[in-house]
């Protein structure tokens, strides 16, 4: 049975209708009319005057395989067997807390299995878009769950490897890391023909590609290369800026990310702290640079890194709109453009034909973006999969 959620405040992507209808069809699990909406008898109505409907959050960046710990070093030891479980579990404390899509930087294999178990209806959780392990150079950034390649030819293997066990796209380290011990966030990483055959093969296999880049060169190495979207972008500068307006790629800055380290550096790891505290205000700063500018910005937030727990998601919306962005510009960034950016077709906005994933509010989160991080119900696909709209029956009942 299909609902029809009457009169709210429906904030739909680029513009806000109030006293909307939005009906539902629970066969396709889509939006089927927006607008003044008659109540059919067959249809449970569910009166939402005075509350605020938006698209689900689509975080453009998380890591399932991290929950926050104080080291990614903690992790390594994990067998596959307990990574799993810690996946599983992440991504339905993502789903509960209103993130109804989302990219996941993978960890060995385990993403693409994650993801079909998702959506075979087997585990709560997203809908994800995943790839198995990051591409990075022999010892460098993320080499612990990665994979570590020497040369063009190897990263084209490595490209048609992922891709073979069901990646979404390919990521690679353009640069060094804050959270890898003894890797230099400045440094580039990759030879230009390395870059340029990730890319060029990953694109030959019909897939995009993300780059972790801290350090200016990295990022307009990468995006010469053709880099679809770039993590982090740390160090812009105005050659930076315009490289992504003319080659059309995506920044996604992951703000959460520094923001949780800085916070808490009596727990964090020295170096971790070292390393961040130069980067934060040049992240900032490089952020508003780019999103005054023009460029393309997509809402993720690393989650899973240092105390940058998974469920917390929705503060990248608020840290985006608390240094450069109009609060509905920061949510379209965490809902429609993330969506576009990483190959989640009909998410992101509430119109005839998406999705419906929904969040419900009580109150209007763009008088105040901290109501994001507590929906009052998540839906996904038509069904209530947290929280609770009134005289609803939550989903599997
Ligand atoms: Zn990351």
């Amino acid at each position: 049975m299909g609902m029809l959620l009457r009169g709210a405040r429906v904030i739909r992507s680029d513009r806000v209708t109030d006293e909307a209808d939005v009906r539902t069809d629970a066969e396709t699990g889509r939006i089927e009319a927006v607008g003044d909406l008659d109540p059919r008898g067959d249809e449970r109505v569910v009166d939402l005057s005075g509350k605020t409907v938006t698209p689900g959050l689509v975080d453009a960046h998380v890591h399932f395989s991290l929950s926050g710990e104080r080291s990614v070093e903690d992790v390594v030891d994990m067998s596959d067997a307990e990574l799993t479980l810690v996946e599983a579990r992440n991504a339905r404390k993502t789903l509960e807390a209103g993130v109804t899509g989302a990219r996941v930087m993978g960890a060995r294999d385990i993403d693409v299995a994650l993801k079909r178990a998702i959506d075979a209806g087997d585990v709560p959780g997203p809908r994800t878009v995943a790839n198995c392990r990051s591409i990075t150079i022999t010892g460098g950034h993320g080499h612990h769950m990665g994979r570590e390649i020497d040369g063009p030819t190897e990263a084209r293997t490595a490209v048609r490897e992922q891709v073979k066990l069901g990646a979404d796209f390919i990521k690679f380290m353009a640069t060094g890391g804050v959270t890898t011990p003894g890797s230099d966030p400045g440094a580039v990483a990759f030879t230009e023909e390395e870059l340029h055959a990730l890319v060029d093969e990953a694109h030959r296999r019909g897939v995009h590609t993300a780059t972790h880049a801290h350090g200016g060169e990295g990022v307009k190495a990468a995006i010469r290369a053709g880099v679809d979207t770039v993590e982090h972008g740390t160090f812009l500068d105005d050659e930076a800026i315009d490289l992504f307006l003319e080659r059309d790629a995506t920044l996604v800055p992951t703000l959460s990310a520094p923001y949780h380290i800085v916070r808490n550096t009596e727990a964090a790891t020295k170096e971790d702290v070292t390393k961040t505290e130069f980067v934060y205000d040049r992240h900032i700063e490089s952020f508003k640079l780019a999103a005054e500018a023009g460029v393309r910005i997509a809402g993720g937030t690393d989650a899973g890194t240092p105390f940058n727990v998974h469920g917390g998601n929705a503060s990248e919306v608020q840290f985006m709109a608390q240094h450069a962005m109009e609060p509905l510009d920061a949510v379209r960034a965490m809902t429609e453009t993330a969506a576009d950016a990483v190959g989640l077709d009909d998410c992101g906005v509430v119109e005839p034909g998406a999705y419906a994933d929904l969040l419900v509010f009580d109150d209007d989160p763009l008088s105040d973006l901290t109501l994001l991080n507590d929906p009052t119900a998540v839906l996904k696909g038509g069904h209530v999969v947290a929280g609770a709209v009134p005289g609803a029956v939550p989903d599997g009942e």
